[in-house]
């Protein structure tokens, strides 16, 4: 966005159909590649991937806003994900507090999303008014915030931008599963699975990790999280959010031995410290397997099949099946649990809006222009909502009206 000759860039993401992070080129925003006074910030709506993956090859050049614990969860995640970086905020992104930018004011609206922490922005510069949607739901653990922004919706918005992920994956009339709907399948399926539970999801994905706490309790399973997943939810440091600390019961800390050798090599071994009187050794695991639901992915089973702890064991599958495609880790996931004669079953709902509420949210902030963003489907946006105006990438549209001083993006 540009105003008074000074610009902002929301989000700077690797596309999730990009090859690779060294094939994908910054787009074309000056500042990002060379020096450029002009712009001002990246500012990022979540910690998903596809909204800040781009930002390592900007290098630091440009400063970051983004929220707290975003700045949290990225720097924890770093130390585990293969080529992820740790992202230094200058400023940071807080539910309701409007930020200056230069002539920007930013008003954050924390949503409801499977990422953590995940803001939609009101921007407004030069008398003119955007509002951006980043990528929102209505069906999880913070539903009310969607709601809360349907019933006070930013007023006088000039031109919204809005995500559209669900578009072609839904049928217009279809809706998803709540992560509540999604509790109550995961107690039944623990009631059922005489072994360990294998739950094959993102840590970062905060409100599944909840609903899959909240199902093991309810069936008085303990949930075992690697490292990877206690330092994530140690970094959102929110009381409600189950993690290894004082207070918290069924909960327990395993670490898997290629995890071990990775913290030694990061030198960050003395965290495992922080663990104490959570751990649960290799050894123990056969006992524990068939009261315990462990979060889960393919590379563990090495460790579970040494500790024979996989007998009566099932699999959840609880990302998007997008990540079962041919020659991903997740289709040798599903082949290797087809050798083993092990259940493997696809538990999961979107972390995006449905076509039915997007019409609620559009018709409630009721923009005078409607820009699609973060679609497959953008032609379907006039058949969905009103005053919907389709526009290319790199193609600049005046927020503005007539004077140079105009907003613009
Ligand atoms: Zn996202
Ligand atoms: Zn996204």
């Amino acid at each position: 966005m540009e105003s008074a000759g000074h610009r902002i860039l929301l989000d700077l993401g690797l596309p999730l159909n990009a090859p690779d992070l060294v094939s994908t080129p910054l787009p074309d925003v000056k500042g990002l590649s060379g020096e450029d006074p002009g712009l001002l910030a990246i500012v990022l709506s979540h910690g998903h991937r596809d909204h800040w993956g781009l930002v390592p090859k900007a290098g630091n050049r440009v400063p970051l806003v983004m929220g707290k614990a975003t700045e949290r969860i990225i720097r924890a995640a770093a130390d585990f994900v293969p080529d992820a970086v740790a992202l230094n905020a200058a400023q940071y992104l807080e539910h309701g507090k409007p930020l200056q930018v230069g002539p920007f004011v930013i008003t954050p609206r924390l949503v409801d999303h499977s990422g953590f922490d995940a803001y939609a922005m009101e921007v407004e510069a030069g008398g003119k008014r955007i509002f951006y949607s980043g990528d929102l739901r209505a069906h999880g653990r913070k539903g009310g915030l969607f709601e809360a922004l349907i019933n006070h919706p930013p007023p006088n918005i000039d031109t919204m931008l809005m995500e559209g992920s669900s578009l072609g994956r839904l049928a217009d009339d279809q809706s998803f599963p709540s992560e509540a709907a999604l509790e109550e399948i995961f107690v039944d399926r623990f009631r059922d699975t005489a072994g360990l539970a294998l739950v094959a999801c993102s840590a970062q994905n905060i409100d599944r990790v909840v609903t899959v706490y909240r199902a093991a309790k309810r069936t008085g399973r303990t949930l075992i999280v690697d490292a990877y997943a206690a330092e994530v939810l140690k970094a959102t440091d929110k009381d409600s959010i189950p993690k290894p600390a004082p207070g918290w019961s069924n909960l327990a800390v395993f670490i898997p031995q290629s995890q071990r050798i990775q913290l030694k090599k990061k030198n960050i071994a003395s965290i495992v410290g922080s663990y104490r009187g959570f751990r649960l050794w290799p050894e123990q695991l056969a006992e524990h397997a068939p009261r315990s639901v462990m979060l889960f992915r393919g590379w563990m089973m090495r460790d579970l099949d040494r500790a024979r702890a996989l007998a009566g064991a099932s699999v959840f599958w609880s990302q998007w099946d997008g990540y079962l495609g041919a020659g991903s880790p997740g289709a040798a996931l599903k082949a290797d649990c087809e050798r083993r004669g092990m259940p493997f079953e696809v538990i999961h709902t979107s972390g995006h809006a449905s076509p039915g509420d997007l019409k609620r949210l559009a018709a409630a902030v009721s923009p005078k222009r409607l820009i699609p963003i973060h679609t497959f489907e953008r032609e379907k946006f006039p058949t969905l909502f009103e005053n919907v105006s389709i526009h290319e990438d790199g193609e600049w549209i005046n927020v503005g009206g007539r004077d140079a001083d105009a907003t613009g993006f």
